[in-house]
């Protein structure tokens, strides 16, 4: 069996006056993310380790900035062109281990739901997918609040 690892990361700026999406789920009061799409820090990552373990490139490609007509787009699309993108290529997911680096939300409270949408959105076992929260410590700008940041490593398999 061939086996890859990809890691994946991503930074948004928080932004009050947006939902927050986190895990292809909208999470009801709680400050959201900035960004070109719905902001989803943790999908993106997921689709970029996905990529990279695939030598499929990066959602940057995919997905450009610079096109409007990705305004607002529910980033759920992202992940499932790429799940597709590697599926094709006969690879499956062995499994994704998530650190989300942020003071709000609390992870541990979401983390079911999240782990629920991910196992939907990739079709694979919930026992799979690990998601982990950490503060900052109060330091920088994510100890502060001004942003949120993700960190996801998986393994990939055929
Ligand atoms: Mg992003």
């Amino acid at each position: 069996m061939e086996i890859r690892v990809g890691l994946g990361y991503d930074i948004h700026r928080t932004d009050a006056s947006r939902p927050l999406f986190l895990g292809g789920v909208l999470h009801e009061n709680e400050v959201g993310l900035l960004g070109h799409s719905d902001g989803d820090a943790l999908l993106h990552a997921i689709a970029d380790a996905l990529l990279g373990a695939t030598g499929r490139g990066d959602i940057g490609e995919l997905f450009p900035d610079s096109d409007e007509s990705l305004e607002g787009l529910d980033s759920s699309l992202i992940v499932k062109k790429a799940m597709n993108m590697v599926k094709k290529d006969g690879w499956s997911i062995g499994n994704i281990d998530a650190v989300i680096v942020c003071e709000r939300p609390k992870i541990l409270p979401l983390r079911t739901k999240i782990q629920q949408s991910l196992s939907t959105l990739l079709d694979i076992d919930i026992s799979r997918i690990s998601l982990k929260g950490k503060t900052a410590e109060k330091l920088g700008p994510i100890g502060e609040g001004k942003a949120l940041e993700v960190m996801v490593t998986i393994l990939m398999e055929r």
